[in-house]
């Protein structure tokens, strides 16, 4: 990226569609059509607080000037299906500029309102237990589409949303680039902290240590999944290339850098990796490490008949990783009617349209 010089101190015009513009890009914008600073101001206001879909919607702007701009994208997504599940939980398909689908989920629990969001349409890591990976990869989300999404949940709750998770549709470490300005928007122009936002990765070399010079606030989730590298291997095709030890090597260095904890996240597939050895040989490589661990018990998908757990068999994973001082809690699974497991959604709206 080019790095701004002294000798160009005028901020950049907003790029269109104008999602993901900054107040001073956006001022420029509107001083460019000859208008006054001020109604830069107005259309930050409009396009991240009033969730503006068209130009031609800002009341506050002249009508003469109004009906020039209808034709300008601001960058917003159409909602093309939305499943509500009894507890709370709405999944949404939205459709891109493109016809790309793409998948958002938010989740309400009390004043809190999170939102899943994916950072790409579909996934090219294709994990064996995961419905997106199943349907392959078609491209990388821009910023204002990672925006965006999280604008729809809001507007659709008419609530703010407090927290942000990046466990929808993708890897986000594989579009890091717009994944960061994207955090960036979400942070300064939309108003939510950092610290309410978690990226999750399942690792890519390399990556996860050059994250840490970025000296995010984010909290940084690692899909682990396994307690050693072949069982791993088995579930995530991409672990043939990166072996366990150098990513709890890359994650390790993560903390000591940042100063930061991380999560580890472990799907629990009832007798592949939910067995008391397993938890004793996660503890193993875990002791000692600022982490805390994230049980998910598999949600099941149609593609392959992974079981998940029994409660108890889930209760006594996590009391082995407890007994051996290993941080752990189990997540609660939300909207299960509503096909939240990633991906899932799509796979069966695909499956019913086409
Ligand atoms: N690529 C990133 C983010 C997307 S997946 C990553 O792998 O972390 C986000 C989380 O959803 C991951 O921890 C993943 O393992 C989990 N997940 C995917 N499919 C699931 C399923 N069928 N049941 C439960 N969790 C699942």
């Amino acid at each position: 990226m080019p790095h701004p010089t002294t000798a160009d101190p005028s901020p950049s015009v907003a790029p269109i569609p104008l999602l993901g513009a900054s107040l001073p890009e956006l001022t420029r914008w509107v001083q460019l059509q000859g208008q006054p600073a001020y109604r830069g101001q107005q259309l930050h206001e409009w396009i991240y607080r009033h969730g503006a879909r068209s130009l031609a919607d800002i009341s506050v702007f002249p009508k003469s000037w109004r009906a020039g701009l209808a034709n300008i994208p601001v960058g917003r997504s159409l909602v093309h299906h939305r499943s509500a599940a009894p507890d709370g939980t709405v999944k949404y398909l939205l459709e891109l500029a493109d016809g790309c689908i793409v998948e958002t989920v938010g989740i309400p629990s009390g004043k809190r309102l999170t939102v899943c969001v994916s950072s790409q349409v579909g996934c090219p890591m294709a994990c064996d237990f995961c419905a997106t990976g199943k349907g392959g990869f078609i491209r990388n989300l821009e910023r204002h589409e990672i925006v965006d999404q999280v604008l729809t949940v809001q507007e659709d709750f008419q609530q703010r949303v407090s927290n942000i998770v990046f466990m929808g549709m993708g890897e986000p470490l594989l579009n890091t680039e717009q994944v960061l300005q994207a955090i960036q928007i979400l942070n300064q122009d939309v108003g939510i902290g950092q610290r309410s936002m978690t990226l999750s990765t399942v690792g890519i070399p390399g990556h996860i240590r050059r994250l840490a010079s970025h000296e995010l606030q984010v909290t940084l989730a690692v899909s682990l999944h396994a307690s050693n590298q072949a069982l791993r291997e088995q579930l995530i095709p991409s672990a043939h290339h990166y072996p366990l030890e150098a990513l709890l090597e890359e994650c390790r260095d993560y903390v000591q850098l940042t100063g930061r904890r991380l999560s580890f996240e472990y799907i629990l597939l009832a007798g592949l990796n939910d067995r008391p050895g397993h938890a004793l040989e996660l503890a193993s490589h875990l002791k000692g490490f600022q982490s805390h661990v994230n049980l998910i018990p598999y949600n099941p998908i149609s593609e392959v008949d992974y079981q998940r757990p029994t409660p108890q068999q889930i209760q006594d994973f996590l009391d082995t990783l407890k007994k051996r001082h290993v941080a752990a809690s189990v997540r609660r699974s939300r909207g299960l009617v509503a096909d939240a497991a990633c991906g899932q959604l799509r796979a069966s709206q695909v499956k019913a349209t086409g």
